[in-house]
């Protein structure tokens, strides 16, 4: 179910947006999405279609961008992308390090950000 918590986010800027530019229709909403969400482009634009739906934002497709993670080791000190990504069925994956399997914190790619409405 994130990708549906995800896609009101992303609407609800979407809405915000309009109702500032005093816009009546959109067609594309361009967003990033960290690749550690462990989302698929296509579940959060099937989740935003259902969810826009009666909105005015309604018939806006997501144009998706895929960040890519980046993870830092507190044990061994590596920094940069992980191994695995967890697919989309995993709702809180633990990461690991993949040098030391440690626990690792997340610098970048765990986000959903609005770059451009048109
Ligand atoms: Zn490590």
């Amino acid at each position: 179910m994130h990708e549906y918590i995800l896609a009101d986010r992303v609407l609800q800027s979407a809405l915000e947006f309009m109702d500032k530019q005093h816009l009546s229709s959109i067609s594309v909403v361009d967003v990033d999405v960290g690749e550690l969400l462990g989302l698929e482009g296509d579940s959060l634009n099937m989740a935003y279609g259902i969810l826009s739906k009666g909105t005015k934002a309604e018939g806006s497709k997501l144009k998706v961008h895929r960040v890519k993670g980046i993870v830092s080791c507190n044990k061994c000190g590596y920094e940069g992308g992980l191994r695995d990504i967890p697919n989309e069925h995993v709702i809180d994956p633990a990461f690991a390090c993949p040098n030391c399997q440690a626990p690792v914190s997340i610098k970048k790619g765990n986000e959903v950000k609005l770059n451009s409405i048109s």
